[in-house]
């Protein structure tokens, strides 16, 4: 486990996506989870570090590299696995994919079909603060249900953007659902000036400040 911040850690077991685990007053909160495959060495990472207990996990999106190790990690702790819930029905197959390329991967099994643990759906209209001070917000566009996850002026963005050059980027167009709401959730995550973006691929960066 690396040390981001003095109370944020990025897991070094997750596979595919990052995992974060932020240590929150009395309690730790997952952050996503990697795929499905790295699940018993995030349980194991997770066992072998001194950390407070994980009682949440927040999933940012429904994407198998986010989601696949959360049923793994949700046996292992009992946390509360939360997800927006436009990607909470996506996943349980009672609503599809707004775009033709996810659906296909979607039925491709692209990055393949983890489990599902037991989720409890964020509300897609408004903010959920998961424990005091740490808050997952909606920010869709790359899913319908995405969320950023916001702490100490952190944000764990998911996979909203990516940072290049100091900046938020789109992620390749065939990987957003909804370009439009992707542009205004990037807008909506700069206009908000975290001072440290911890995306879901990738290492954590800051961005640039606004000219
Ligand atoms: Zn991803």
């Amino acid at each position: 486990m690396r040390e981001v911040t003095d109370s944020i850690h990025r897991l070094d077991a997750a596979r595919g996506g990052n995992a974060y685990l932020v240590e929150a007053g009395d309690r730790s909160v997952l952050v996503d989870t990697g795929l499905a495959s790295g699940g018993e060495k995030v349980v194991a990472e997770l066992a072998a570090a001194r950390i407070l207990p994980v009682m949440d996990v927040v999933l940012t999106h429904y994407d198998p590299d986010h989601v696949g190790a959360a049923a793994a990690v949700q046996r292992a702790t009992g946390a509360t696995v939360w997800l927006g819930a436009a990607d909470v029905r996506i996943l349980r197959g009672d609503a599809l994919p707004p775009t033709r390329t996810r659906r296909a991967m979607l039925r491709m099994r692209w990055l393949g079909k983890p489990e599902l643990p037991e989720l409890t759906a964020l509300p897609d209209d408004a903010e959920t603060e998961i424990v005091p001070g740490l808050v997952a917000a909606p920010g869709p566009g790359h899913t319908p249900g995405h969320h950023i996850v916001w702490w100490r002026g952190a944000a764990f963005i998911g996979d909203a953007a990516r940072v290049s050059g100091g900046r938020l980027v789109n992620f390749p167009g065939f990987l957003i659902s909804d370009r439009a709401q992707a542009d205004a959730t990037i807008a909506a995550i700069s206009a908000s000036r975290p001072r440290l973006i911890l995306p879901g691929h990738g290492v954590p960066d800051r961005l640039a400040p606004a000219d």
